[in-house]
């Protein structure tokens, strides 16, 4: 029998999760938040900086199609237009659910919500609280209704290990409390996993230490199909030199836009005009050809010291910078960092990843009982991401499947099996004991093979890709899988034992790394976040989206025509 018995499970207590546990409550289905961190403190939401895109309309004129058709432009012709349309005709909603929920969005002197003009947008729609503190003004807000709503129940420290899988039912889960290794099993009559993203598998990545890529395995191995995983996407200006401590590696963005910093290569020259992009101090350049024109100057020699580019806010004037920056120019000192002096060294970071879990517009995937939502949702931003999309469309993904979930399983009897769970409870078992048994003297090696996994990606499946570099890495990934990791024991114990986890982690890790480098082997042409030195070209044949499946151990792909039809505007309140 299992632990717990609950109509919908929520995997992942960031924007996606905490909105979707809300909305399925709201259908009236009982409801378990889990997170491997604290509910709402983990993943990317409390760490997003600023922007929110959302056609209000409130400053410039404005509406969800002018929004769509900025989103599909900037998708470089992969974007699946009824996920993007849902994402960009919710988006309103979702700001104004959170602005009654009191979050704070920045207003101008006549009291409208102030937007501000990002890359890739054609008017000012996004929206924020501050410049560095969107994200956790987000996060908090939603803790509060979270925790406003009664008999919502949830569990920090809680890690999915797999979803269990019955007569072709995804019919609960099987997870760890992390504080003292117990194994726990919750019947659900649906789950919705909003685990988030993969950054982390990257050497130089803007991700917290759970951006894993937990979603993905967990859906591949349930039996879901993964859409376009051969694009994470890339942040251009991703902090290189000097040294920071203490802030965000992505924190330039949020000034560029409102200072207009300048991006110069190694020979202190303005470098965008010649990839095609006139950026002339706006900052209007797309992320992914920014990220590919700062490659190509370092590839010619002309790159900065550290193998970046230079970011220069020398042209304005100290009283400016310091307004704009306000305390955060403090800690830039702390750092020894003085903007009207020097200029710092900037380089693509991996940030944010466009492929995931292959949903319908209810956030379904093929596998019944199972939902997807936010970053771990594939489609909606085809091959390059706008500034300021993720979150809504965690906001608006996980709204939509917090409440087709809960629709589904009214009246619905649980089913579970021992059986389907018999086997990850087997492999938790073997690990754990594997633990207990490990000497202290011994060498843990999951902590080894983290960095070899992330170098590897970031060298050979990272921003610049060849046929021989995609091979060299999957055939050592795969080698990984099969042979490294099972032969690798934890640390000895059992409490707080994060090498336990770290296990179960690279387990994941190992499966989506070999997705991403399979996915990329396949696309033999260049388009937005996926580059192939042997590819240069975009081709029309490669404008398809392509779906990965595992047979046994086996990926399988195939490729299916971009979804172009537009999802229609719903009535309000309709399911
Ligand atoms: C530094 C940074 C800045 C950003 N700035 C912006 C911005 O300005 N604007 C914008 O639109 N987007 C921004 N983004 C992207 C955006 O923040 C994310 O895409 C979005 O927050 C994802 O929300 P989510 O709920 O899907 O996932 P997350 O917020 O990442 O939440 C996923 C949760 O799942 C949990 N989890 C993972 N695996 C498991 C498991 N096995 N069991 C249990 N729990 C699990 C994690 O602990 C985590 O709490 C930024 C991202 C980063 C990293």
């Amino acid at each position: 029998m299992p632990d717990i018995e609950i109509d919908v499970l929520v995997v992942g207590a960031g924007a996606a999760g905490m909105t979707a546990a809300m909305a399925a409550m709201k259908g009236g289905a009982s409801t378990l938040l889990v997170d491997k961190s604290m509910i709402g403190r983990g993943g990317a939401t409390v760490m997003a900086q600023m922007t929110v895109a959302a056609a209000l309309g409130e400053q410039d004129p404005d509406d969800w199609k002018k929004h769509l058709a900025d989103t599909l432009k900037a998708g470089r012709g992969l974007c699946n237009a009824e996920l993007a349309s849902v994402l960009c005709q919710e988006a309103p909603d979702r700001i104004r659910e959170l602005d009654g929920w009191n979050v704070g969005w920045a207003r101008d002197a006549e009291g409208r919500i102030n937007g501000v003009q990002a890359p890739g947008h054609s008017v000012r729609r996004c929206v924020y609280v501050d410049f560095l503190a969107t994200g956790p003004a987000i996060a908090q807000t939603l803790r509060t209704q979270i925790s406003r709503t009664k008999n919502l129940k949830r569990i920090s420290g809680f890690s999915i290990r797999d979803l269990v899988v019955h007569e072709g039912r995804v019919v609960g889960a099987v997870g760890v409390n992390l504080d003292d290794g117990r194994t726990i099993t919750i019947a659900a009559k649906a789950t919705i996993l909003a685990a988030g993203g993969l950054t982390k598998l990257f050497q130089r990545n803007s991700a917290s230490t759970n951006m894993n890529g937990d979603a993905y395995a967990l859906a591949m191995r349930a039996g879901a199909e993964l859409l376009d995983m051969e694009f994470p996407q890339f942040f251009p200006i991703g902090h290189l030199a000097p040294r920071l401590v203490g802030m965000d590696p992505i924190m330039w963005d949020p000034f560029r836009y409102k200072l207009g910093g300048r991006l110069l290569n190694g020979n202190k020259e303005e470098f965008l005009e010649k990839y095609g992009l006139a950026d002339g101090g706006v900052y209007s350049a797309p992320r992914d050809v920014t990220a590919y024109a700062i490659v190509k100057e370092n590839e010619a020699g002309r790159g900065s010291p550290a193998g970046g580019a230079y970011l220069s806010f020398m042209h304005v004037p100290e009283s400016q910078l310091r307004a704009a920056f306000g305390p955060a120019i403090d800690l830039l000192a702390r750092n020894g960092i003085d903007l009207t002096k020097q200029c710092v060294e900037v380089a693509p970071i991996a940030h944010y990843h466009m492929g995931g879990i292959r949903v319908n517009d209810r956030m379904q995937s093929r596998v019944p009982g199972l939902y997807a939502a936010g970053e771990a949702v594939g489609g909606a931003n085809g091959a390059n991401r706008l500034s300021g999309n993720a979150l809504p469309e965690a906001l608006v993904f996980g709204e939509r499947a917090g409440r087709f979930a809960s629709s589904e399983v009214a009246g619905m009897a649980t089913a579970w099996s021992d059986a389907a769970a018999a086997p990850v409870l087997g492999l938790i078992e073997t690990i754990n004991d594997r633990a207990a048994k490990a000497s202290p003297t011994e060498t843990c090696g999951t902590t080894k093979m983290w960095t070899e996994l992330q170098q590897l990606m970031w060298r050979d499946v990272g921003l610049m890709r060849t046929d021989a570099s995609l091979n060299a890495a999957l055939r050592r990934i795969r080698e990984m899988r099969s042979k490294d990791l099972p032969n690798i024991s934890p640390s000895p114990g059992m409490e707080f034992n994060s090498t336990i986890e770290e296990w179960f982690e690279l387990r994941n890790s190992l499966l989506v790394a070999e997705m991403i480098a399979a996915a990329a082997l396949n696309r033999k042409e260049s388009r937005g976040a996926h580059q192939r030195i042997d590819f240069p070209n975009t081709e029309t044949d490669f404008e398809r989206n392509q779906v990965l499946s595992m047979e046994g151990e086996q990926f399988s792909h195939r490729w299916i025509p971009v979804t172009t039809s537009v999802s229609a505007p719903q009535a309000a309140g309709a399911e």
